[in-house]
């Protein structure tokens, strides 16, 4: 478990779930998302009828899941959450729609890694709201329609661009999320040391928001191991010495990359010349799963400039070469 990797886990569910806003108003940062969504809502209300599928897209810890829960928050709806994974066979699919009820959000995060049966059975209950269950087996089987309830699918996904075509086009509104700006991401933690009981001084925050990359989730589990030092180490003030210390500790440096950031970029300087290198052997070169590289440092390298997306693999850049005090070559590719 890298402290800076941005996808949860399972033990953070708990303490997250207690950490989320609640209503748009209170959602910092992301401000076209926010106000498109905020248009899209406002008018559904005020037809009173379900708005259109919404597709929320963007890496993840960026509030995805938030939002999902904030559009059901906003309808006064209930909310079921599911995700493309725990979707193996089109029953199950099947199951969750037709036990919807009418106005309910269906959240379905990583919606690109549902079964290609389920996704043709979406497409169809997006649409004309309606399934077709499949009574017996073989020659003798037939389709019964079942109407459904009109509901809002909220799907999210690290990439839109992972979605077959077809099931893209069954969204009326794509909101695509960026990394946070460090203001929205102070903000974020400045509340949540409140809600927390965590007595936080401007610097310690700032600190903190700095090395985050951007991102909330990795905020908020900065902002518990500095507190934890706080407590151990210090007086129990969360200040700049001790996010300092904290995150010296944790491997995380002033531009909030840790060991494997800089190994990557390492690798492809020392190893590959600079690159372009391609994403598995890269992955080999420092020990990880090209899974891992690719949603974990690859995004925030990329967004920060120290690394390049070729058509023929990853390279660094010139700041890559700068950061690690070294010298490119004369035909590096950065
Ligand atoms: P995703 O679904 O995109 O992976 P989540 O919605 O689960 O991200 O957010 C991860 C964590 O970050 C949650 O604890 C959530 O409360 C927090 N978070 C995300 N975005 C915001 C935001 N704009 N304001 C406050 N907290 C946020």
């Amino acid at each position: 478990g890298r402290v800076v990797d941005p996808r949860g886990t399972t033990e953070e569910a708990q303490v997250e779930a207690a950490l989320r806003p609640r209503r748009l108003a209170d959602f910092p940062g992301q401000p076209r998302v926010r106000e498109q969504l905020g248009l899209v809502l406002e008018a559904a209300r005020r037809r009173g009828a379900p708005p259109d599928h919404v597709l929320l897209s963007g890496p993840p810890g960026l509030g995805k899941t938030t939002l999902a829960m904030i559009i059901a928050g906003e309808l006064e709806q209930p909310i079921r959450i599911t995700s493309g994974p725990a979707i193996q066979h089109a029953g199950d699919l099947a199951a969750v729609l037709s036990s919807l009820v009418e106005g309910e959000v269906l959240f379905l995060d990583e919606i690109h890694r549902m079964s290609r049966p389920a996704e043709e059975m979406l497409y169809l209950a997006m649409e004309d709201f309606r399934v077709d269950v499949i009574v017996g087996k073989g020659p003798g089987a037939t389709a019964i329609p079942l109407e459904l309830p009109p509901f809002t699918v909220v799907g999210a996904t690290t990439r839109a661009g992972l979605l077959p075509a077809p099931l893209r086009d069954r969204f009326g509104f794509t909101g695509h999320l960026d990394f946070y700006a460090t203001e929205d991401l102070v903000a974020i933690l400045t509340r949540n040391a409140a809600l927390l009981g965590i007595d936080a001084d401007a610097h310690g925050i700032r600190q903190i928001a700095s090395r985050s990359r951007g991102t909330p989730r990795i905020a908020n589990r900065l902002l518990r191991r500095v507190r934890d030092w706080a407590q151990v180490h210090g007086s129990g003030h969360l200040d700049e010495g001790a996010a300092r210390a904290a995150l010296e500790l944790f491997d995380v440096d002033e531009l909030g990359l840790d060991r494997l950031d800089r190994a990557v970029l390492e690798a492809l300087c020392t190893r590959f010349g600079g690159g372009p290198v391609g994403l598995s052997t890269l992955a080999v070169a420092v020990g990880e799963e090209p899974d891992t590289v690719e949603t974990v440092a690859e995004p925030y390298l990329v967004r920060e400039g120290y690394m390049i997306r070729t058509p023929r693999g990853r390279a660094a850049s010139a700041a890559a070469w700068d950061h690690l005090g070294l010298t490119p070559p004369k035909d590096a590719v950065g």
